[in-house]
This record gives C-alpha cells, structure tokens and sequence, in this order.
C-alpha cells in the first residue's frame, strides 16, 4: 500500500514523498526496481558507519549521496536521523528534481544542493557534505586553501574556494553551489556551514574528504605561524591538476 505525506521542503516548496511499507517492495514497468537501488542505498550507509567512526560525522548532521547510473537519480540520507542507526531502507531515492522515487523518510534538506552537483558535473557520482571542524575553521574566516601539497592538487583541484554564504537547504546555497564548481575542483569550503566533497566513486569521496581536513589542519597551523606560506610550483601545480581532469574526463563517460 503507498500513502503520500506533504512536507515543507528547506526553501518552503511542498513536494510529495511515497511512504512505501516494510517489505513490499514497489513495482515499476514491471520490474521490482527496489532491488535496482540496493546497492547504491547500501554505499551511503556503509559511507555514514565509515565516517561516523572516523569522527567526521557528528549525530545528524551533514549529508551523504551517490549518483544512480543511467537513471537520473541519486541515493542520499534522510533529514535529521542517526548516522549510528542508518539502515539501507532509511535511504531516499531521488530525481534531479528533488521528486521522491523511493523514499520512506524525509529527504536531506540539502538535496537539491547534491542535485544540482550531479546536473552540473558529469565526472562526480558520489557527494559528502560535513561541518568537519578544520575546514569550517577555514569557513569562518573566508580563507580559501592554495596549492599547499601535490598530491591535494591531484585529487582536490588547483584550491579549495569559498562558496559564499547562502542559508542552508535553500535553492541560494543550491545556485551559488552551481555557479563554482565548474572549475574541476572536488572540494569546497561552504562560509560559515561546512564543506562539500566530490568523488568519483564514493570511496574517492570519502578520501578527498579525509585529505581536505588534513590541508585544513596543516593550514591553519601555518597560518598560525604568520610566516610566509609557501605553495608548489606552478608547473606541478598544472601537471597534477592535468592528470585530475584526465579521472574527471573518464568518470564523465560512466553515465
Ligand atoms: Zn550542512
């Protein structure tokens, strides 16, 4: 049996969400798709307990997502729920307009912030948003991260940029999201939120995330320092970003 519930979304739009029962799965085009969506529910979960225990994630808060290949949909956690308590049957399944395909729970209010990242970048098929502490240290004081380290370059873009304050779940943070992360880049710093992480594979996600945190860390303590604040050569700076977009340009191809 489905039954529908009305909720308010973050920026006020009412939009409809299928209470689907334990154990009945739904049927679409004659096929049960709940199986098709296993796997990809079960990465975000398996995602929470991961960062949960490595102390990025703290209860409720931040946001996690993977790309559904080929279906213009994305799976990510519900809004407000215990990352410690997250099951594959918690996670939402949702269209690039934020509509509910399979969704038991009330999506995360970021959702249409996730979407509009996978609408704008082909390459990124998997999405971490955390008020990590380092890196939101850096949120506070609008301090952008340069080129510190090689291998930041490889894997996180040319710097890590600020995305200008905008409230959260609103569709403000979801265009001002939007309208910077075209430059290739895998990791953002939200001012005065937290931050925002691309992969290409959720496990490249979760990496890019860990390595943010640590050039946050050892930026601030540079910065501490108030010496002079060296960064890589140009050149390697290019060379390491060339080989990103060369991951960027093949992940781009497994839609
Ligand atoms: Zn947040």
């Amino acid at each position: 049996m489905l039954e529908t519930l009305r909720y308010a979304q973050g920026d006020n739009n009412l939009d409809t969400v299928k209470i689907v029962e334990d154990n009945q799965p739904t049927v679409k085009n004659g096929k049960d798709f709940m199986s098709d969506f296993t796997h990809y529910k079960q990465e975000v979960v398996n995602t929470c307990h991961t960062l949960l225990e490595r102390g990025y994630l703290k209860a409720t808060e931040g946001n996690i997502s993977t790309r559904v290949k080929g279906e213009n949909a994305f799976a990510i956690t519900p809004s407000s729920y215990d990352y410690a308590k997250m099951k594959v049957d918690d996670i939402c399944i949702l269209d690039y307009e934020t509509k509910p395909i399979e969704s038991k729970m009330k999506p995360s209010i970021e959702s249409g912030m996730h979407a509009g990242a996978y609408q704008t970048r082909a390459d990124v098929h998997a999405i971490i948003h955390t008020h990590q502490p380092y890196a939101s240290a850096l949120a506070l004081i609008k301090m952008p991260i340069p080129a510190l380290f090689d291998e930041q370059v490889r894997f996180l873009g040319r710097g890590v940029d600020i995305i200008p304050y905008a409230p959260s779940g609103t569709s403000f943070l979801k265009n001002a999201v939007k309208s910077k992360i075209n430059n290739g880049n895998n990791a953002y710093i939200l001012q005065n939120h937290g931050v925002l992480v691309f992969g290409g594979t959720i496990e490249q996600a979760i990496h890019n995330m860990a390595l943010l945190e640590k050039c946050a860390l050892t930026y601030l303590l540079a910065l501490l320092t108030e010496k002079k604040i060296s960064k890589i050569p140009f050149p390697i700076r290019e060379i390491m970003f060339a080989k990103l977009r060369e991951d960027e340009k093949k992940f781009s191809e497994l839609n």
